[in-house]
């Protein structure tokens, strides 16, 4: 029910675009990689990356070769995030889109559907990687079906998605990037390996988050996702009085030291939670970079918060 007036308020920014670049028409429908970057030689191509997180990962895979625009500014919520129309106007114009799909850039659904209608130069980084998909009712009574867009949360998943990606950039830059593709696996690979370390080391960890935003970092070090104040893949969702009380027990009975708060759940809320449980409140930041220099830095950062909370 609430896409209606997101459609419509996407349609009328499309528009303003297409209204305020007078000789862009051609430009904007037929932006492919070769247009772009024959028709401006000296320039660099530029892709555009939907949020900060997979926008440093594109930055390292592509070095020098291009300019890397993140659409969706580090510190908002990408869940909720709504495109200007200058916002549009730098997708529609770039060489090549990159976005995390799995319906986590809600507000940016319908320009990037509009992309892959027109035959635009698009990449889903959902369609490259092994997604964790919930069914209604299974593992745990708290989880709403869905797929989970989480997916950067575990380095892993984000190695899945390297050897596509190379290849996506390549053909939009011209550049050859196995070397930086080679450099950044390693990177990645390393960074899964201390990850492991840091988790393995804890006796048991046992999440709870913001919102169910946890499960493929879960997944992959051997945490259990115990339940989320709000027990849902977005932001934009809410809980119920029942599902907070069912939470408090699952808390209890699993002896949950703390739990782990950010974006869409008020301060007030996770304080006042933790203090009726007699735990702790811990902020994490899971879905911007928050002033790590990288997304290594933002993974470790992130994992130590939870050793330290856990241990
Ligand atoms: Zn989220």
């Amino acid at each position: 029910m609430t896409q209606k007036p997101l459609k419509k308020l996407a349609a009328i920014f499309a528009l303003i675009t297409f209204a305020s670049c007078s000789n862009s028409t051609e430009t904007l429908t037929e932006s492919t990689p070769e247009t772009t970057s024959d028709s401006v030689v000296a320039d660099l191509p530029v892709i555009a990356v939907t949020y900060s997180i997979l926008g440093d990962l594109v930055s390292q895979l592509v070095g020098d070769n291009a300019t890397v625009n993140v659409v969706i500014p580090d510190g908002q919520d990408p869940h909720e995030f709504q495109p200007s129309a200058k916002d549009i106007e730098i997708i529609n114009n770039s060489a090549l889109v990159i976005s995390n799909g799995l319906e986590f850039e809600e507000g940016l659904k319908e320009v990037l559907e509009n992309i892959a209608d027109s035959g635009g130069n698009i990449f889903m980084v959902g369609d490259h990687i092994t997604v964790r998909k919930i069914e209604d009712g299974d593992e745990s009574e708290h989880a709403h079906g869905g797929s989970d867009p989480h997916i950067w949360l575990s380095p892993a998943t984000m190695l899945e998605m390297l050897p596509a990606l190379t290849t996506a950039l390549s053909e939009a830059t011209g550049a050859n990037l196995s070397a930086e593709a080679k450099a950044l696996t390693t990177e990645l690979q390393s960074l899964d390996g201390e990850v492991e370390s840091i988790i393995s080391s804890l006796g048991e960890c046992n999440l709870v988050s913001g919102h169910d935003e946890m499960g493929y970092f879960a997944d992959r070090y051997g945490c259990k996702v115990i339940g989320a104040i709000i027990p849902s893949f977005t932001t934009t969702s809410e809980g119920t009085a029942g599902e907070l009380a069912e939470l408090k027990e699952l808390v209890t009975k699993y002896k949950v030291p703390a739990i782990f708060t950010g974006l869409g759940v008020s301060p007030d809320t996770a304080t006042q939670l933790a203090k009726e449980l007699g735990i702790k409140a811990v902020t994490l930041s899971t879905h911007y970079l928050d002033g790590s220099a990288n997304y290594q830095e933002f993974i470790l950062k992130m994992t130590n918060q939870i050793a330290e909370a856990l241990g």
